[in-house]
């Protein structure tokens, strides 16, 4: 069911910005050549780790008017717990049959989302209104009205916290759209999602071949589907092993400029969480 007035799908891309490394350069780096050259806006989600520890790697490109920033907590803490059942087999984050990542306190997340609000509003100048929950959780915020209002008190107003499916494993079902946090009492509140992956080693995990053997496989297939059902599609991916901007188009840059060309080529429209935000509350 299409939630905008998008004639042909929606992607928004939005980055974990979280290694608190050289790949946290090389992929701001990167991303930002990629997307000024195809003049696709993309978001990036800072831990406050990161952006304490790379701060000038991130000043290089915030002035990008393409560019939108949200937060990713300050020490990466999850604010719900993540317990992953897979059933297929395989281990899971080295564990098997199941996995478990326990939740912060409401506590540690009131700090770890607030601390993180003060660092980018002194170093960058900017008051953040966005989160990616760190791992993602099945069905999103919907049963925590608590940590809404955490998100509510700090000036939060779009989230990406609905990444896992039933199994609290991936790909989240692209049926999964946006919506507000209505029926818990926080209208103000946009959940994006993360539909599909949360990127592609997620994919090489979880995946079972079923679109073909490689994620581009995968990627033009959902492309098919969001255009199709004219669906927004939040894209995701990681500062991960991206330490210079050569290695970020090999590890990212290629999957992500054959999406966007091949995107472009079935008439899907680019925008920012902001943009969704207004487009859906209008
Ligand atoms: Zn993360």
């Amino acid at each position: 069911m299409s939630v905008t007035s998008q004639k042909n799908g929606l992607i928004i891309f939005g980055y974990d910005i979280e290694s608190a490394s050289s790949a946290t350069s090389g992929f701001l780096q990167g991303a930002q050549q990629l997307h000024q050259k195809h003049d696709v806006p993309w978001t990036i989600y800072l831990t406050g780790q990161t952006l304490a520890a790379r701060v000038a790697d991130v000043q290089v490109v915030i002035s990008d008017p393409l560019l939108s920033v949200g937060q990713h907590t300050y020490n990466h803490v999850l604010l719900k717990s993540v317990y992953m059942k897979p059933d297929d087999g395989k281990p899971i984050h080295g564990q098997f049959p199941n996995f478990f990542h326990s939740g912060g306190t409401l506590e540690q997340i009131q700090e770890e989302i607030g601390s993180t609000q003060d660092l980018i509003r002194q170093l960058l100048g900017i008051e953040c209104q966005g989160l990616t929950g760190p791992w993602g959780y099945y069905r999103g915020l919907v049963d925590r009205p608590d940590i809404l209002q955490v998100l509510s008190d700090n000036g939060i107003r779009w989230v990406r916290t609905n990444a896992r499916d039933y199994r609290d494993c991936q790909p989240t079902p692209f049926s999964e759209q946006p919506f507000f946090y209505v029926d818990q009492g926080f209208p103000d509140i946009l959940e994006l999602g993360v539909q599909g992956y949360q990127d592609d080693f997620y994919w090489d995990r979880f995946d079972d071949r079923q679109f073909g053997d490689t994620y581009q496989d995968y990627l033009f297939a959902m492309l098919e589907k969001v255009a199709n059902e004219k669906l927004v599609w939040n894209v995701c991916s990681h500062d991960h092993g991206t330490i210079d901007m050569d290695s970020f188009s090999r590890i990212k840059g290629d999957w992500i400029e054959m999406l966007i060309i091949q995107a472009k080529s079935l008439g899907i429209q680019f925008g920012t969480p902001p943009d969704l935000y207004e487009q859906m509350a209008a």
